[in-house]
Formats: C-alpha cells, sequence, structure tokens
C-alpha cells in the first residue's frame, strides 16, 4: 500500500499565499489508523479580517471578468484536478476513510461538475424588444461567498459551492470541515494558479471560524452543506443581515418498495445507495420500507450482499468499505444501532471481524425495527439500514408526511405506471424510481423543509449565485 507523503503543516491560503493560521492548531487523523495525519491552524480574527479585505479587492477586478474569460479559467482548473487526480484521491481516503476507487469517483465528479460550470451560459436575458421598449434581465454577482463544507465528500462538496459562485463572478473564501480539510487545501492550491489572488482563498479551523466568517458584514452569501442544527444556527446569525443563503442539510430520505418488485434487480441498487461511502451521503438511502410479502427475502438479499463487503483501510486495494469518518460519529452511529436493539430491533447481518484500529462498522442491516426508534426517525448518515414491513402503502406515506427531513425519497417498483401514482404524495425535493442517490451535474438538487434552502446543479443552481438586476430601456 503506498502511502503519500503529507506535509506536517497544512497552511492556510490567503491572497494566494500559503499562510500559518496565528489561532488555534488542530490535527487531523486517518480514520483507518486513529493516527495523526497532518496538522492544520486556525486564522486569528486579524486574519480573517484580512482574509474578507483581499477578498473585496480581488471582486473589484473578477467581478468585471467577461464570461469568456470565466469559462476559460474553470476549464483550466478542471485541468489541474486532472493532473493531480491520483494525489487528491491518496488525501481523501487518508483524511476521509473511503476506499481508494471511490476516492477516484469523487476527484472525477469533481472534474465533471466544474467542466460543466464553465459550460453554462450567463448571458443577459432580453424580456421585451419592440419599437418602444426594451428590457434585460441580467445576472450579476453577488459579491463575496463563505462556503462552509462537511468531511463526508471533502473535495466534491467543495467543488459544488466554489464552482458556480466564482462562474457567476463572486470571490469565495472556503472553510473546509476541520476533519478533512487536506483535499480541499490542495485543491485551492492548484486553482491559485489560474486565478488572481484573493479570489479564492481557504481558512482551515473548526466552528468559531466557520461562525466569524459566515457572521462577517462584508459577506454576501454563505452556502453552507452540513447538519441541519448548524444551517439553523447560520440561518439566525444572518437574519438581521439579509444574507443570502444556500443550505444542503440532512436527509433521512425513504424507499418504498412496493409489492411487484423484482428482487434480482433491485437488491444491489438498494444497497449501493444505503451504503455508499460507508452511509455518510446526504441522499443516501437511510431507511427502507417493504411489504411484507417480500419482507424476508429482500432483508436477507441485503444482509448477504453486507457481508461480502471487505472492510480495511481505503488505501488496502483489496479494501471495499473504510471506516466512519470520525470518533464521535462512530459513537453515534453504534448508539443508535444499540438503542434500536433494545426497542426490538434485530441485527440480520452476522458480525464479521473488525480491523483492530480505525472506527470500523460492517454494514449492519437491522429489521423488525420499531417505527419509533432514533434509527428510523432521525438522520443516522452511517453503514446501518433500518428495513420496516408495511401492509398499507398509503400508511407508510401518510408517516413520511410527518417527517421534517425532506431531501429525497425512492419508489421501487415493476410497475413505472403505478409507481409514478404515489410521486405525489412524497413531499421532498427529489423523488426517484427504482434508483437512489442519483445526483447530476445538470440535474438541480436540494432539500424541502428542514432538509435545506434552494437548490445546487444545473442553471437554477447557477442563479443561486447571481442578483437579478433588470434594465429598462425607452427607445422613446
Ligand atoms: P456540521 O454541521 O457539524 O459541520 C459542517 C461544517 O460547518 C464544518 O465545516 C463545521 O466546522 C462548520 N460549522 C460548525 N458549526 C458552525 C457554525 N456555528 N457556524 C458556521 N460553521 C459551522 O456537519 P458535519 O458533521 O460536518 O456533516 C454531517 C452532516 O452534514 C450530516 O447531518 C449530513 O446530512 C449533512 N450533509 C448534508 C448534505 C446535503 O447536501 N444535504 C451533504 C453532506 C452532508
Amino acid at each position: 500500500m503506498t502511502q503519500l507523503h503529507i506535509p506536517h503543516h497544512v497552511p492556510c491560503i490567503i491572497q494566494g499565499q500559503a499562510t500559518q493560521g496565528l489561532a488555534d492548531s488542530f490535527a487531523v487523523l486517518n480514520p483507518a489508523t486513529e493516527r495523526i495525519i497532518a496538522l492544520c491552524s486556525s486564522p486569528s480574527a486579524e486574519q480573517i479580517e484580512y482574509t474578507i479585505s483581499t477578498a473585496q479587492h480581488a471582486l473589484s477586478t473578477w467581478q468585471h471578468s467577461d464570461e469568456a474569460t470565466r469559462k476559460a479559467v474553470l476549464m483550466r482548473i478542471a485541468l489541474g484536478i486532472e493532473q493531480h487526480a491520483d494525489e487528491l484521491a491518496q488525501l481523501i481516503v487518508q483524511e476521509q476513510g473511503k476506499p481508494l476507487s471511490l476516492a477516484h469517483t469523487e476527484v472525477a465528479a469533481a472534474i465533471a461538475w466544474t467542466r460543466y460550470q464553465a459550460s453554462l451560459d450567463l448571458s443577459p436575458e432580453v424580456l421585451q424588444d419592440d419599437a418602444e421598449k426594451r428590457i434585460e434581465l441580467h445576472h450579476r454577482p453577488m459579491g463575496i461567498v463563505v462556503s462552509i463544507t462537511p468531511w463526508n465528500w471533502p473535495l466534491m462538496i467543495a467543488i459544488w459551492h466554489i464552482m458556480p459562485a466564482l462562474r457567476a463572478g463572486n470571490v469565495v473564501i472556503n472553510k473546509p470541515s476541520e476533519y478533512t480539510p487536506l483535499a480541499t487545501a490542495k485543491l485551492v492550491q492548484i486553482m491559485q494558479r489560474e486565478l488572481p489572488a484573493g479570489v479564492v482563498s481557504i481558512l482551515t479551523g473548526d466552528a468559531e471560524t466557520g461562525a466569524q466568517l459566515s457572521q462577517h458584514p462584508l459577506v454576501n452569501k454563505i452556502v453552507f452543506t452540513g447538519s441541519i442544527q448548524t444551517g439553523l444556527k447560520i440561518k439566525q446569525h444572518t437574519a438581521a443581515s439579509f444574507k443570502h443563503l444556500t443550505l444542503e442539510l440532512g436527509g433521512n430520505d425513504a424507499g418504498i418498495v412496493l409489492p411487484d418488485s423484482d428482487l434480482d434487480k433491485i437488491a444491489a441498487r438498494i444497497f449501493n445507495a444505503a451504503f455508499i461511502n460507508m452511509g455518510q451521503t446526504c441522499a443516501a438511502l437511510k431507511r427502507v420500507y417493504v411489504h411484507e410479502s417480500q419482507y424476508a427475502a429482500l432483508s436477507q438479499r441485503l444482509a448477504n450482499l453486507a457481508e461480502t463487503q471487505i472492510l480495511g483501510d481505503g488505501l488496502a486495494p483489496e479494501t471495499t468499505f473504510g471506516p466512519v469518518q470520525n470518533a464521535k460519529h462512530y459513537q453515534k452511529v453504534k448508539q443508535l444501532i444499540t438503542e434500536a436493539c433494545t426497542e426490538g430491533a434485530q441485527v440480520l447481518t452476522t458480525a464479521q471481524p473488525l480491523p483492530a484500529q480505525g472506527y470500523f462498522i460492517a454494514p449492519t442491516i437491522l429489521i423488525h425495527v420499531n417505527a419509533k426508534s432514533r434509527v428510523v426517525q432521525e438522520e443516522q448518515f452511517g453503514p446501518v439500514l433500518p428495513i420496516l414491513s408495511y401492509q398499507n402503502v398509503e400508511q407508510v406515506l401518510t408517516e413520511l408526511q410527518h417527517s421534517d427531513y425532506a431531501l429525497g425519497a425512492s419508489i421501487w417498483s415493476s410497475d413505472i405506471d403505478k409507481a409514478q401514482r404515489y410521486i405525489q404524495h412524497l413531499n421532498c425535493g427529489t423523488v426517484w424510481l427504482n434508483t437512489h442517490a442519483e445526483v447530476l451535474p445538470h440535474v438541480p438538487f436540494g432539500g424541502w423543509k428542514h432538509s435545506g434552502l434552494g437548490v445546487q446543479f444545473g442553471q437554477q443552481g447557477l442563479l443561486e449565485n447571481t442578483l437579478s438586476q433588470v434594465i429598462h430601456i425607452h427607445k422613446g
């Protein structure tokens, strides 16, 4: 297993320069070994202030750059990411824990999303043009965008935030998760070659750095992906200043398997949708409702698939399933499984030996779960899938409507027409039929209710990084 050399100290990047933060230092651990792989440091209040002032200065030019320039810069950044793909993938594995092949998928997605943003058009729209009047709608940059990212897909989510913001003429300051700052720091370093100083900065740090940045009066927009609790804090702390927000928060997506389903076709798809990235994916399938006629058969197939996984360090070639990302999260997921079992659930998967070090939890299929257990009602965000049996699908739909989570849901059936009839009863941002957790650069994605505000991706996601300006020209 080859291991990449990671610099002992990973700096912030401010005004295009690698800069040590002057506040607290913190360690980044490899979740597969629990060993320290790097040290980072948080910026002081003065350094945050300085970063904002450099962003403001960079904005004065970047916001007036033309469409062609921004598109070309994004294309060159995509190339730069491609040239560093192996290094980025290795960093992701070591800080995040996922298997190397999945980390490569993350890097490939980062490149695809960047190129897609470069392909979009932001020309003014002509709303009226006649003898008397011409009315145009322009999409202006918002200004300084603060991007705050989580630990599950550190590179890809940073790309989702940064690229549309830049494409629209904004400048960006990223604050990565304190658990996974390394690949994002490398990304921002790669980007410096293509951008004027101050257009993109990165400040490593914890919640406090995120809070200071998001509350700064000169920040115009915050794009945040993370927990509902933090999303709520950001919303409360920015209300008075009317900052623009895009919030991608938690999901507790349900899948409903209708009684006519072809289990040969869907079992592996359900497994992959639930356990992608060890279940640490906002849009993963987090609970499955199966008609009683197929309950035992589907549960057993999912358990069989779980038992084929090989747990280990993501850099080992045989590994198909990594650890969960951090100790706190490990404890949370373990606790949810224990609690569910105390409340009547049964673990269908047989226990397998786990690596001696690391935050490993084998993929766990829970059956006969009490619908009120927290593992069903809350977002578990880990390698456990509760499976619930139902007789009446209308009852399941009614139950789901009471949830505050509303990111996505899926219906599984051999009869697409029948499945489609239930869509209107699902209140959430995305509904998938016979698939789940698929996100694409050209397809808007976002949650309803407590799962978020606004959307990312597609033209609609890009426009969330702009302000509309309408120009009326009287020709007379
Ligand atoms: P988190 O909310 O704890 O942290 C996310 C980021 O916010 C981190 O960078 C953290 O330092 C920062 N932060 C924490 N407190 C802050 C504050 N008061 N002000 C500003 N920034 C602050 O979330 P997490 O534990 O890193 O990620 C897991 C959660 O994220 C899960 O609930 C998951 O569903 C959610 N998530 C959602 C999506 C989505 O697209 N909907 C994607 C990934 C993760």
